[in-house]
């Protein structure tokens, strides 16, 4: 749903490695996605499920392969999940996320120690002996991904592996700026106005939980005309304030609302979306959803942040 820079990122970087190895390969999006990843070479060739229903199911049903990118759970891509269980291609799965379901894959690596799929993209690459075949799209698309979930190399998942991949990346002449400047740099004022406003009015501090709540209600969102991929990143602002150790942001989106939790320190978010939220992720950052009004889940949240009080000392 809504890919952002890694699930693009390397999506796109496998596509080319394997357009270089003699494959047909596509790209299908089960949603649209923000307009800061259409710089990526290939990203026009991506078919968005939700648009081109009859295209990609032609395109799945001849597919001798499926690669399943930053995700580990069919029901992460929304629509699209009853098409893929149902293909009897072989399933591989590449993903970093904690909790795979196993048995929807045949073959795959799941590691929750990767920083991005973009990562393991490029060890995949490594690992098959493709080094020469790491060129200027596999550089940039990789980079955004490594970028995009490592908060621009921030988050402990940050390893001196990444680091090294990004030397190397370097080392063949790759240029960074580019894609700092499309992915951070690309935005229309009205968001930079949104962010402003949402900070000044929409913004709890809970010192005794050490954490902030944004709530987003969607008359916001059409004031700004806020599009896909325009929220991202605001989630992490709140990290900014000394002791915070959860940052929840819900906005209340069409079809639900939609939760994203950053968590500090020892506050595992996977468990806490899981557990409340119907969501999941990684330790330090993951997401969730509700049915209920956003007052209802805003109450919700306010609820479990009481229960789980001890963890947030
Ligand atoms: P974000 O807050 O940026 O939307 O998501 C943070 C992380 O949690 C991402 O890696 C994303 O894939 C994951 N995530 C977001 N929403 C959900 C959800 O509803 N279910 C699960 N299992 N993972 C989610
Ligand atoms: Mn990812």
């Amino acid at each position: 749903m809504k890919p952002d820079a890694d699930a693009m990122g390397s999506s796109l970087a496998l596509k080319s490695y394997l357009l270089q190895l003699g494959h047909q390969v596509t790209v299908i999006s089960p949603t649209n996605w923000a307009g800061w990843v259409n710089w990526m070479n290939g990203s026009n060739e991506v078919i968005d499920f939700e648009l081109k229903k009859q295209n990609a199911e032609e395109v799945l049903t001849k597919a001798d392969w499926l690669f399943c990118l930053d995700f580990n759970n069919f029901s992460r891509t929304k629509s699209l999940a009853t098409a893929l269980a149902s293909l009897s291609c072989t399933k591989i799965l590449i993903d970093h996320h904690r909790e795979p379901d196993e048995a929807a894959f045949d073959y795959g690596v799941s590691d929750v120690t990767k920083s991005s799929t973009c990562e393991m993209i490029y060890d995949f690459i490594i690992a098959t002996n493709g080094s020469d075949k790491i060129n200027e799209t596999i550089c940039e698309c990789i980079y955004a991904g490594v970028v995009g979930d490592t908060g621009s190399f921030r988050f402990p998942i940050t390893t001196d592996k990444v680091h090294l991949l990004v030397a190397d990346l370097k080392s063949r002449g790759f240029s960074h700026e580019k894609v700092h400047d499309k992915l951070f740099d690309n935005f229309l004022e009205n968001r930079l106005r949104f962010t402003g406003h949402v900070l000044l009015h929409r913004m709890e501090v809970f010192y005794e939980y050490n954490t902030v709540l944004i709530a987003i209600p969607k008359s916001d969102l059409l004031k700004y005309q806020i599009k896909t991929g325009d929220t991202e990143g605001l989630v992490n602002f709140p990290q900014s304030i000394q002791g915070i150790k959860l940052v929840a942001l819900v906005i209340d989106r069409d079809e639900e609302r939609k939760w994203s939790f950053r968590g500090k320190g020892e506050f595992d978010c996977n468990t806490f979306a899981r557990k409340y939220f119907e969501g999941g992720g990684h330790y330090s950052a993951a997401g969730g959803r509700s049915s209920d009004s956003l007052e209802d889940t805003v109450k919700k949240f306010k609820t479990v942040l009481k229960e789980n009080e001890a963890l947030l000392q």
